[in-house]
């Protein structure tokens, strides 16, 4: 049995990493991709985790499937692409801490998933399915997705969505938001960024834009990730909001996913039934600390936090 398992891109993130002595720009290759990074902090805390994508044969894609095999990863449902290489994003990052991506995808090995490829007895030994919009943006990999929301939702999984918006990946912007929608329509548990909520209802106010998820979607739990800011969870009528912690942040890439793996191991540890303020209080804070400790290393899937060393922060 496993804990989730979830679907979309693998790939290596580039992020900047100083100068040569030329004067010419560095790029680290982490193995990054939103879904395996929230896989990677669930493994830290103990859990059973399983990966469902696709990467090229390139020396990229094997580095990929030997980091999951290393974090702890079930990679029986990672698929090789022969004929197309692994997704590659460059990641810069702009004194302020602003990042703008650079995506080499056209196609890449992640969007190349089919829905052949999606085999519902492995999904129904998982109790959550995450997912996210990357593996929404071209019609083969969505009808991927699609079946497999259809597999999870059939067999009682609980369905969590970080939409994690690019924008540069879409041909449209109406089609991200569609495809979001059409996410919420199934999720139980949603993380989502302070843009991307404005984004989708269309409303400035926070509050007043996840209380339109939550008449129009029925989402029993809305986690609101305000970067340094720190979060909110809505459940039920309550809303609970936890500040980010100071730290030396480098780079924020994951920060978000690391702060949503730590919120589905309270989910997993509790349920979704009987959440508390109080218990709700205790998972911002846990997932804000986590995050934190993520903005000041390099990287994501390979620097994970322990348990201790985010019990330390708090
Ligand atoms: P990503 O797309 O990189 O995964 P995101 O946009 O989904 O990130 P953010 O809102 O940027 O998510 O960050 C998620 C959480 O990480 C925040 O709620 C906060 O707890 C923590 N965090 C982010 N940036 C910082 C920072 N500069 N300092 C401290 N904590 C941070």
């Amino acid at each position: 049995k496993l804990d989730v398992i979830a679907l979309g891109e693998l790939l290596i993130d580039f992020t900047m990493n100083g100068e040569s002595e030329q004067g010419n720009n560095m790029f680290e290759a982490c193995p990054g991709g939103a879904p395996c990074n929230v896989l990677a902090m669930l493994n830290k805390m103990g859990k059973k985790t399983a990966f469902l994508g696709k990467v090229g044969t390139d020396q990229f894609g094997v580095l990929l499937k030997d980091t999951l095999d290393e974090a702890g990863i079930n990679t029986s449902n990672l698929q090789m692409d022969t004929k197309v290489n692994t997704t590659l994003a460059f990641v810069h990052t702009y004194p302020d801490g602003d990042r703008e991506f650079s995506f080499y995808r056209n196609p890449g090995a992640d969007m190349m998933l089919t829905e052949e490829e999606i085999d519902p007895e492995f999904l129904k030994q998982s109790k959550i399915f995450h997912f996210g919009t990357l593996s929404m943006t071209h019609e083969g990999v969505r009808k991927a997705t699609k079946k497999a929301l259809n597999i999870a939702r059939e067999n009682g999984l609980l369905i969590s969505f970080d939409p994690n918006l690019r924008p540069p990946l879409w041909s449209s912007l109406d089609l991200a938001k569609e495809q979001m929608e059409y996410g919420f329509g199934f999720c139980d548990v949603l993380k989502i960024s302070d843009n991307e909520v404005q984004f989708v209802s269309g409303k400035e106010d926070y509050d007043e834009a996840v209380q339109y998820l939550q008449e129009e979607y029925h989402i029993p739990l809305i986690l609101l990730t305000l970067g340094k800011d720190g979060s909110r969870a809505y459940y039920k009528d309550m809303r609970v909001e936890r500040k980010g912690y100071k730290v030396d942040t480098i780079e924020t890439t994951g920060a978000g996913d690391t702060f949503c793996g730590s919120a589905l191991n309270y989910v997993l540890e509790y349920g979704l039934d009987n959440l508390t303020e109080e218990k709700l209080g205790e998972m911002l804070t846990f997932a804000n600390a986590a995050a934190a400790l993520i903005t000041t290393r390099k990287g994501a899937i390979r620097s994970m936090p322990e348990k201790e060393e985010v019990l330390q922060v708090m």
